[in-house]
């Protein structure tokens, strides 16, 4: 069993990289102007979630090992300056000491290269594009022990406790998911101390009424072969989309069935970060989740998870229907 200070010091990074990252997402208007067409969406909050939460492991834990998204290398040029300036800003309103070399710092303490026995991954922005957009994103962090995930904290900062609202319509609280290895996934709102709620996918649905989940994005996920599945399996709806690991909390949470992402492709490797914290969840909740051959998840090469392609997630009937769809439709 992990030492409970591990997830306590988690939940508190992941907690206040939210925070942040509302503000930034409220502050959107000027980023947005800011932001190229052809820039590839990394914002202000990405940098300082990902500064933010390394600080914090590091302070509470010691010798950090943390494999995160962003590298400061990446702050240069003009669009960098700007960036640059708007990280230093958003960090001082945490931690008001810390100078600029300070934050490039910080940011880089997520350069750990996935290696060895033990070590943190993060996404600090997880679905950019949902983030610009004002839809869902995630803020994932993860440990992994021995090339498995054993410890997930996914906040969730625009999906609140209630089911019937869009995704499209940010819920002015959020919530954060979590959860250790055998020992169950939890729930709380985002930002509060309240006693955490246990999540359970849902189950004892008929797969005619399996509600699925995919991207926004058609570029990460083939938006049309997750239709003919739909199709095969005679499952009413559409399916819902929504950016981010905020999917595998929605299916962990019974509001959907299933998350499938379907490559698109042939040379593209899922990224760990996008993957080990809602996974977690996904499970320890009660769900399936496999690559769309149904092989596990192998979290012990490295930064990527080069022996899998694409994902599938949802208790065992739905997931195991949905493995055999692809099987027969795209061999
Ligand atoms: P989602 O919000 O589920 O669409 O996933 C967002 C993540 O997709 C980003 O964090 C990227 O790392 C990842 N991504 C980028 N390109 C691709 C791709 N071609 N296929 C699958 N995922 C991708
Ligand atoms: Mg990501």
């Amino acid at each position: 069993m992990l030492d409970p200070f591990f997830m306590e010091t988690a939940l508190h990074a992941v907690s206040e990289a939210c925070a942040v990252a509302r503000e930034v997402q409220q502050a959107l208007g000027t980023i947005k102007k800011l932001t190229k067409e052809d820039y590839s969406p990394v914002t202000v909050a990405d940098f300082a979630a990902q500064a933010l939460i390394a600080l914090r492991l590091q302070e509470s834990l010691g010798e950090l090992r943390l494999t995160g998204e962003e590298s400061a290398a990446d702050l240069v040029g003009t669009q960098g300056e700007i960036l640059a300036s708007a990280l230093v800003t958003a960090v001082q309103k945490v931690r008001p000491g810390l100078n600029r070399a300070d934050i490039f710092s910080a940011v880089d303490l997520g350069n750990h290269d996935a290696t060895g026995t033990a070590y943190w991954t993060l996404d600090p922005i997880d679905g950019t594009k949902g983030f610009l957009r004002g839809g869902q994103y995630a803020i994932s962090l993860a440990y992994l022990v021995d090339g498995e995930v054993v410890l997930g904290v996914l906040g969730c900062p625009n999906l609140g406790a209630d089911f019937t609202r869009a995704f499209t319509n940010p819920d002015p609280i959020g919530t954060v998911f979590f959860a250790e290895r055998g020992r169950g996934a939890f729930s709380r709102a985002a930002g509060s101390n309240a006693a955490a709620s246990p999540v359970q996918v849902a189950r004892n649905r008929p797969l005619r009424d399996m509600r699925v989940c995919e991207s926004v994005e058609a570029a990460h996920s083939r938006q049309d072969e997750t239709q003919r599945i739909v199709e095969y399996l005679k499952t009413r709806g559409e399916p819902a989309r929504l950016d981010s690991q905020c999917k595998y909390a929605v299916v962990a949470r019974g509001q959907a069935d299933a998350y499938i992402r379907l490559p698109t492709q042939a040379d593209y490797v899922e990224k760990i970060w996008d993957h080990a914290a809602g996974m977690l969840v996904a499970v320890e909740a009660g769900a399936t989740v496999t690559d769309i051959k149904g092989n596990p998840l192998d979290f012990s090469c490295g930064a990527t998870l080069s022996r899998n392609r694409g994902i599938v997630c949802g208790p065992a009937p739905f997931h195991a229907a949905i493995v055999g769809a692809v099987e027969v439709l795209f061999g």
